[in-house]
């Protein structure tokens, strides 16, 4: 006889429809407890992070020690944007934690395309400067590809120049971008297998979606890339054995966009501030979530449903505590890697 089965839990309502026979609706109900109860594990990527600032740190000792070389970092900032302020701070002191040295140039708000230049010119010129950031985004009168293509491409540290964009497009990559770079680290000391496997991108931007892909196709992936335009995405995501999200979007992918036991790298930041929301996302764990709402007005989740993608999917990253810091250690080894190639050591 066929009948259906509700089952309620805290995070939903599940519907089993089937044909009553004792031991086949135990089995099914075991199955789906299963189902609400798993966990995903966590990708740390402080652990990571950690491990290869400690790498940079020892080579950093050593070019001092066997060749007087300090590698450099020279960032600037414009404006008065507060997430970039934070994200320049976190890369000075990064600079210090390795032993790179660092210059810090703010500049106003109202700072235009020609005085940003000189100043871009002027770090080209500076032979103890090994790398240059420019923290994006840039206000809007500045035109930001005259000044990424200004950016000499042996101190482009960032890798957005097109020269270095070219060569990671042609598999022969000299810097490759902080956080692409930084997500092919996780996957490889987790011994995540990317050969062969499929992958999908959401999101085709220049400095992550469009990189990363061309990563991960270098590492021998099956790589589709979705977009806006892509149609019946969950279809196309639930396919990927290693789901990528570079959106820009809270939460977008929810627990059905993702094929389960896949690994699943959310590279989204994206501020909460309603609490209800955070309880949404957040599940079990929304208690932290709704006390720093409460207590500084904001909470950060990342372009993927932790709580839904927790019950599918085998690993995930955690935002905060995920890709952003990668994203540092990366730009400190590039900018320890410009130290030697310019300096031929
Ligand atoms: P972006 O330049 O805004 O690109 C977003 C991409 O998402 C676009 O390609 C867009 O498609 C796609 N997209 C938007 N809505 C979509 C939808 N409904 N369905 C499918 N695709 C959709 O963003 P980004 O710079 O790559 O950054 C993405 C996220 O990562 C942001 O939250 C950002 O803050 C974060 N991020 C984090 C780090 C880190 O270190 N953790 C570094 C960089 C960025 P179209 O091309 O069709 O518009």
């Amino acid at each position: 006889m066929s009948c259906s089965l509700f089952i309620e839990s805290e995070y939903c309502t599940r519907e089993f429809s089937g044909s009553i026979s004792a031991g086949n609706f135990y089995v099914t109900i075991d199955a789906m407890i299963a189902k609400e109860t798993h966990r995903a594990e966590t990708l740390d990527g402080r652990a990571v992070a950690e491990e290869i600032k400690f790498e940079v740190a020892a080579e950093v000792a050593a070019l001092k020690s066997e060749h007087g070389v300090t590698p450099r970092l020279a960032a600037v900032l414009v404006g008065d944007d507060a997430a970039s302020a934070v994200y320049v701070r976190n890369k000075i002191r990064a600079c210090e934690d390795v032993g790179i040295a660092s210059d810090h140039t703010p500049m106003p708000a109202t700072t235009t395309t020609g005085e940003l230049l000189s100043v871009v010119n002027a770090l080209n010129r500076n032979d103890e400067v090994d790398g240059i950031l420019v923290q994006l985004p840039l206000p809007k009168q500045i035109d930001d590809s005259v000044i990424i293509e200004a950016i000499d491409p042996a101190k482009d540290v960032d890798a957005f120049h097109p020269t270095n964009v070219g060569l990671l497009a042609m598999g022969r990559p000299r810097f490759v971008p902080c956080t692409p770079a930084g997500i092919i680290e996780l996957l490889d000391r987790n011994k995540i297998e990317i050969a062969g496997m499929n992958a999908c991108v959401v999101g085709r931007s220049q400095i992550v979606g469009r990189p990363v892909a061309s990563l991960l196709l270098q590492r021998h992936a099956t790589v589709t890339i979705c977009h806006s335009q892509t149609r019946n995405l969950p279809d196309v995501t639930r396919q990927a054995d290693i789901l990528i999200a570079a959106i820009g979007r809270p939460a977008f992918i929810r627990g059905d966009y993702i094929k389960p036991g896949a690994i699943v790298i959310d590279v989204g930041v994206n501020t909460v501030t309603d609490v209800d929301e955070a309880r949404d996302y957040f599940g079990n764990e929304a208690g932290k979530r709704i006390e720093a709402i409460e207590r500084r007005g904001y909470t950060l989740v990342g372009d993927v449903h932790p709580a839904e993608a927790d019950r599918v999917a085998g690993k995930r990253t955690p935002v905060p505590g995920g890709v952003g810091l990668l994203t540092v250690a990366m730009l400190m080894k590039n900018t320890l890697q410009a130290a030697k190639w310019r300096r031929g050591v």
